[in-house]
């Protein structure tokens, strides 16, 4: 069964790991998907994966004009924009006493700055029609990771924020929620060191890390009308961590 027949989809970070899952899990059920990332060679090759309509835009996350951008071409090249993911993310872990000024910076401004960006780009467009914006958080933002204070602060301020823009978009009918994954298994996990990696992974009850596709699920199911009195809600993705 095909959940979301006749959608548009816009999904930032696009190029590979949750965001290429979420792209084809949403391609799969029907949606046209418009595809953006920094990376636009990953793009290109994300694109080939995808059966249906889809279309590719590169894109700065922590830039309010190449979102705003990716919006546009999202409701040219694909007819409207009813489904926003919010999912581009960067680590630069280091422990407090490491931690630059730099590296602080850049993880707030892509992932807090990021999304407020696609909230901000999104809301003439879908605030007066019953889409859904899904948000992607992390666990860390909920018990803080040793050596994530910059991505513990950005993800748990992601939560926060998709409490209050699904009060904003409620009046349209639009519903905000967010994803909080815990380990999955990408290229963002696949650079820490192993022993932390496999010390994570004993404490997952389920005992396993995630795959991309365990998110991109969720985020199906927010993206559909299965979801359709759900909104400011975490949806946490952590095999019972
Ligand atoms: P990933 O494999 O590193 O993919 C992230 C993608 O986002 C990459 O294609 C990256 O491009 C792109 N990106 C980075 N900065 C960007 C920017 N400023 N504008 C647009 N695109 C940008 O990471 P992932 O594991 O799939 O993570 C996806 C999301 O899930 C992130 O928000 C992450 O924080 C969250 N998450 C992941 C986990 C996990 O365990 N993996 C757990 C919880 C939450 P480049 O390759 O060019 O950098």
């Amino acid at each position: 069964m095909e959940l979301l027949t006749g959608k548009r989809a816009l999904v930032t970070g696009a190029g590979q790991g949750i965001g290429l899952a979420i792209a084809q899990t949403l391609a799969s059920h029907g949606a046209a998907v418009m595809l953006a990332d920094l990376n636009t060679d990953a793009l290109q090759l994300a694109r080939q994966t995808i059966d249906g309509q889809t279309g590719w835009v590169p894109c700065d996350v922590s830039q309010l004009e190449q979102v705003s951008e990716a919006v546009q071409r999202t409701v040219d090249e694909l007819g409207g924009l009813d489904i926003l993911v919010n999912n581009a993310g960067i680590t630069r872990d280091a422990s407090l006493k490491n931690m630059t000024e730099q590296q602080f910076d850049d993880v707030i401004s892509v992932h807090m700055r990021g999304t407020w960006n696609g909230l901000k780009a999104a809301f003439p467009v879908m605030r007066n029609h019953s889409g859904s914006i899904i948000n992607i958080s992390s666990l860390s933002g909920r018990v803080g990771l040793f050596g994530q204070t910059n991505y513990s602060a950005a993800k748990a301020g992601i939560v926060g924020m998709t409490k209050a823009a699904a009060k904003e978009f409620a009046r349209g009918g639009c519903r905000v929620n967010a994803v909080m994954p815990g380990m999955i298994d990408t290229a963002m996990t696949q650079a820490m060191p192993p022993e932390a990696l496999a010390r994570l992974v004993e404490d997952i009850p389920l005992g396993r890390p995630g795959q991309p596709i365990d998110v991109a699920n969720a985020v199906l199911f927010l993206a559909s009308d299965l979801s359709g009195f759900i909104t400011g809600s975490v949806l946490e993705v952590t095999g019972g961590q």
